[in-house]
């Protein structure tokens, strides 16, 4: 199916993800795409080049979302995945036996769990830099071979100088991946600002319903895609239809989503910097967050995680957690719903983030429902 590619490019972001993707207009056609179930299409003999042949090569599905995914990050060539996880090994794990990656000592954990096993079986060289000392980075960039950059850092929420980055990464010849996961294409486009490839995680805000897990890659290099595209069939790195479908699903209100999840993060960061209760709160649209202004000039909003250290320690922390009632307390983020989580409750998080530091991901429930709830629960510790 060729879907409807003659949409003008002044678009802006919001219309983009309600209507990129669609299906044809025709008459008596359906206005959303159909989800097939089939793991293998009519084929006699030779099959033409694009024609479909077996579902995890491709399967008609992912197509749409794939669209509407590139669009908005303004990127040529969107490939779905079934995870977050394997977007990103796809997008860095073609670094040779031996050679270097550069990536944020407060990265996503488990992409810093793959690097650090790549270290030990393939002598890969991990160095881990902090994000928001662009001379730092810049000098690790020599002789690497891919850069692995996250801004805002998840957990710590550091604010990369991206443009600066990608731009020395592009001078040297270094693979320049940005995982663009917490500030949504919304936020920042980083192939605009000069990245080779964005990986998502589409399971936090692009789907946005804590529903699925997915990712995604998204490239303007066709050989680059193709790479990627022939690690999915090889590594079967595949997404379910039905996945991808509510993915579109969610993708259709991306922006409702983030622009109140943002307003809520900013509102409560604000509250949460002025309780008794509260040591550190770290979110980018504090003015003496360190993230401020770079954030400020580089992105559209500030995101909606926050990062929240309680007075009392780490058993502080749990006990917070322990007392919300509104907030759920799990891992991920990126949901309607609001979760929140202490990071070093994982012995693979980096040693660098503080013990008693609480993630927090605002969703998009009534700001003073969610400001009551954690209000009681830093008044009970
Ligand atoms: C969750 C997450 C990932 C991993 O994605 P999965 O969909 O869980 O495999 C990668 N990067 C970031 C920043 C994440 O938050």
């Amino acid at each position: 199916m060729t879907h409807d590619r003659n949409r003008p490019s002044s678009l802006s972001p919001a219309t983009v993800a309600v209507s990129a993707g669609r299906p044809p207009r025709q008459q008596g056609g359906p206005v959303n795409p159909p989800v097939v179930f089939s793991s293998t299409y009519v084929n006699q003999g030779v099959s033409a080049p694009g024609e479909l042949l077996y579902t995890r090569m491709d399967t008609e599905t992912w197509h749409p979302f794939e669209e509407a995914l590139a669009a908005l990050e303004g990127g040529e060539h969107g490939v779905v995945f079934g995870s977050g996880m394997a977007a990103v090994v796809a997008a860095v794990g073609h670094v040779p036996a031996g050679g270097a990656v550069v990536v944020p000592r407060h990265a996503y954990q488990v992409s810093l769990g793959y690097l650090d096993d790549l270290a030990k079986r393939q002598g890969v060289e991990v160095r881990r830099v902090d994000v928001a000392d662009t001379a730092q980075v810049v000098a690790a960039l020599d002789g690497a071979h891919v850069v692995l950059a996250e801004s805002p850092t998840n957990p710590m929420l550091e604010v990369a100088d991206l443009p600066a980055i990608l731009a020395a990464a592009r001078e040297r010849g270094v693979r320049s991946v940005v995982d663009n996961t917490f500030a949504t294409p919304l936020g920042q486009q980083p192939l605009a600002l000069g990245a080779d490839v964005v990986v998502h995680s589409v399971t936090k805000y692009l789907a946005g319903h804590s529903d699925v897990v997915l990712g995604a890659v998204v490239t303007d290099d066709p050989q680059l895609a193709a790479d990627v595209r022939a690690y999915r069939t090889m590594h079967g790195a595949i997404p379910g239809p039905m996945e991808v479908w509510l993915a579109l699903r969610g993708l259709r209100t991306l922006h409702l989503r983030v622009e109140r999840a943002n307003a809520n993060a900013a509102e409560l960061a604000r509250r949460l910097a002025e309780h008794p209760a509260v040591a550190e709160v770290r979110h980018p649209s504090l003015p003496a967050d360190p993230g401020h202004e770079r954030a400020a000039r580089l992105m559209h909003g500030f995101g909606a995680i926050l990062g929240v250290r309680p007075h009392g320690g780490a058993a502080a922390a749990d006990a917070v957690v322990a007392a919300v009632r509104l907030w759920v307390p799990a891992t991920s983020l990126g949901g309607v719903e609001s979760t929140l989580e202490r990071r070093r409750r994982f012995a693979t998080e980096s040693v660098t983030v503080p013990e008693d530091l609480l993630r927090l991901s605002a969703g998009v429930e009534d700001v003073e429902d969610l400001w009551a709830d954690l209000d009681q629960a830093l008044r009970a510790v």
